[in-house]
C-alpha cells in the first residue's frame, strides 16, 4: 500500500497521510468528510477494520506523516492492538508523526510508546457548545481536559468545521490545551451547521492570537466575507 501525499488541507508541515484503520469511524460525526465521500459515490462504508496490508508500507524517512487521517485511531472502540501495531510500524522509520483524535484520552497509549518522542498530537474542538453534528465524540470540555494532562509533547488544536460558540468559554478551552498552533476552518460539505458570524470569528482569532499561532484555512474565507 502507498503512503499518500498530503492534499494541502492540513497543517503545512504534514507531507503525507497513512491509514491502518479503515471503514466506518465510531465517532459518526454528522459532517464527516469520509461519510460524505461514501454518500457521493453511493458506496456504503465498510465496518471499521484494521488493514494488515498497510503494515507493508514503506513510510520512508524525513517525512511528517498524519497517521489516521481518515478515521479516529484513538476512538474508544478501536482495539489497543490495532493502535500498537500502527505505532510499532511508525517507530521503524525515521519520520515525524501527527496523531489527531477527538478522544485525547486515547493518547495515553501513544505517550507510553517510544514513537511519542517523534510525534505531535492534535485534537479537534469545533466549539465549546455540544452540537448534534458532533456525533458520538467526547465533549469539547473532555477533549480539552485530556489535552491538558499531556504536557510533554507538542500539541495542536483544529477548530474545523467551526460551529457557533460562546467566546470566553471557547477561548478558555483552547487555552487549556496549550497549543503550539491552532488551525481554523469552516464546513465545506454544506452540512447546515450552526456557524458563527464574521465578527465573532474575528473576535475569536484576536483572542487566540494572544497566546498561540493561528492559521486560517482557505475554507474559512466563506465566513469572513
Ligand atoms: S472523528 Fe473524523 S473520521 Fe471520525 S466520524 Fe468524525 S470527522 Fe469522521
Amino acid at each position: 500500500m502507498a503512503l499518500n501525499k498530503s492534499q494541502g488541507n492540513m497543517y503545512e508541515f504534514v507531507t503525507h497521510t497513512w491509514n491502518t484503520v479503515k471503514g466506518t469511524c465510531p465517532h459518526d460525526c454528522g459532517y464527516c468528510y469520509m461519510k460524505g465521500i461514501a454518500k457521493r459515490f453511493n458506496k456504503p462504508q465498510s465496518p471499521v477494520h484494521f488493514d494488515e496490508s498497510e503494515l507493508k508500507t514503506n513510510l520512508g524517512s524525513g517525512n511528517f506523516i498524519f497517521v489516521g487521517s481518515s478515521n479516529d485511531l484513538f476512538a474508544n472502540d478501536i482495539p489497543a492492538d490495532w493502535i500498537l501495531k500502527t505505532l510499532n510500524h511508525c517507530d521503524k522509520f525515521d519520520n515525524r508523526y501527527l496523531f489527531q483524535s477527538k478522544n485525547p484520552a486515547g493518547f495515553n497509549i501513544l505517550m507510553a510508546h517510544p514513537v511519542a518522542r517523534k510525534s505531535v498530537i492534535c485534537t479537534t474542538i469545533e466549539s465549546d457548545i455540544i452540537h448534534p453534528q458532533m456525533g458520538n465524540t467526547p465533549t469539547p470540555t473532555y477533549r480539552a481536559l485530556y489535552m491538558d494532562t499531556m504536557p510533554e509533547i507538542d500539541k495542536y488544536v483544529t477548530i474545523e468545521p467551526i460551529m457557533d460558540f460562546r467566546l470566553d468559554l471557547f477561548v478558555s478551552l483552547i487555552k487549556r490545551c496549550n497549543p503550539k498552533q491552532v488551525n481554523i476552518g469552516a464546513d465545506t460539505g454544506k452540512n447546515h451547521l450552526s456557524e458563527p458570524p464574521k465578527e465573532k470569528v474575528l473576535e475569536l482569532i484576536a483572542e487566540l492570537e494572544k497566546f498561540t499561532v493561528v492559521k486560517q484555512k482557505s475554507n474559512l474565507s466563506r465566513l469572513l466575507k
